[in-house]
């Protein structure tokens, strides 16, 4: 095996873990880069900065490549009016469903936690499936699913949706985000400099590795899809690395075994049926262009806003006050440089959104230390 080709690499799958070739890789990044420059690289998953994290990748790549965490935890960029709506329809007496993730977020109107332990009926389900059970069981009450997250879990939403047959005493309070879209605010703010984008390599899935060539094209930054075995975060480095010194700017996608160009076809038809496509709020990011979905007006009647004919306004400043979320989601700081992070803020007492869901990134370095 040639550990430095990406080609022999990625089609041995028992390697991605092996000792031998994360060193062979860290190496190739090491001949792979500019003389005396830094890179900054940018990704935008948690489930990327738990493998960054788990394996200590930071502190096995050179120095001169910093790898920062965009906007990609959907729980932390849950904007608290969307958590407020939640609340106001569990306070009116309806079984309100979410992830777990969902339910200790604080914001200025509580938790969903906190209106449970008010008597509200607030229930943690693992799936959408099991939020449709919930409402077959109990006929006589309204059941609501917030569904939260990114194209991964809108593509499953949106199939059910389609599919119809759901409960007439259902409906789902919809809070999705595209991820493409805010990459290319990122892009466009004035002191965020990135240098190249992994892309998340399960959004990829759906969409297809096609939906980043926009950014070599429209803005000449490198982008590679990867995976999440270390080996696959590496050798994605290692792709843009090589880039990046031969001064070229193009899609790469390190992660072909499930990443096809054109995507999930199926699913990509599913979301365009069920869902418009309209600016979104992010938390601690603002307000994105053509970033959020919401359900399409022959789907009204399973729309819980509609439903509960409410709106709750958007509020600009929205963290709480001192918290430093908006500049790790922007990739301006790591958790560590917040004054907050494991003194006020902590896994068991979360301040900001980034300490609360196993996707945030400053619980990931909690959880796993600050690299050395
Ligand atoms: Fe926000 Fe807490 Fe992270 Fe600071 S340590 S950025 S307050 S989540």
């Amino acid at each position: 095996m040639k550990p430095a080709d990406p080609d022999v690499i990625i089609r041995s799958e028992a390697a991605y873990r092996d000792a031998s070739v994360v060193r062979d890789l860290v190496n190739a990044i090491e001949k792979g880069l500019t003389p005396g420059r830094t890179l900054k690289i940018m990704h935008v998953c948690g489930s990327h900065e738990h493998a960054v994290q788990q394996w200590g990748l930071r502190s096995l790549i050179p120095k001169q490549v910093e790898i920062f965490a965009g906007p990609g935890c959907p729980v932390c960029v849950c904007p608290s009016f969307e958590i407020g709506e939640a609340l106001t329809i569990a306070r009116k007496g309806a079984i309100m469903t979410t992830y777990g993730d969902m339910l200790r977020v604080p914001t200025p109107y509580g938790s969903l936690l906190d209106a449970k332990a008010e008597g509200a009926d607030v229930r943690l389900v693992y799936s959408l499936i099991d939020a449709v059970r919930l409402a077959k069981e109990n006929p006589g009450r309204e059941v609501v699913f917030f569904s939260i997250g990114f194209e991964t879990t809108a593509a499953p939403v949106a199939a059910l949706v389609v599919r119809g047959g759901l409960p007439d005493n259902f409906s789902l309070l919809t809070s999705h985000r595209l991820t493409p879209p805010a990459m290319e605010l990122l892009l466009g703010i004035g002191d965020v400099h990135i240098d190249g984008f992994i892309a998340p390599g399960h959004v990829s899935v759906i969409l297809g590795a096609n939906a980043w060539d926009i950014f070599p094209r429209a803005y000449h930054m490198p982008v590679v899809v990867a995976g999440f075995e270390p080996g696959e975060v590496l050798l994605g480095l290692l792709m843009l690395a090589r880039q990046i010194r031969e001064g070229k700017a193009i899609l790469g996608n390190a992660y072909p075994k499930v990443v096809c160009p054109e995507g999930n076809s199926v699913a990509r038809e599913a979301m365009r049926t069920a869902f418009d496509c309209v600016p979104a709020w992010w938390r601690g990011v603002g307000r994105v262009p053509r970033s959020g979905l919401v359900l399409k007006p022959q789907f009204s009647s399973l729309d819980a806003r509609e439903r509960f004919g409410f709106c709750i306004q958007p509020e600009r400043n929205e963290l709480p006050p001192g918290c430093s979320c908006h500049l790790v989601m922007l990739g301006k700081i790591y958790p560590s440089q917040c004054p907050l992070f494991e003194k006020k803020c902590t896994p068991a007492t979360p301040y900001g959104p980034c300490m609360v869901s196993q996707e945030g990134t400053c619980l990931i370095w909690s959880k796993f230390g600050k690299p050395f």
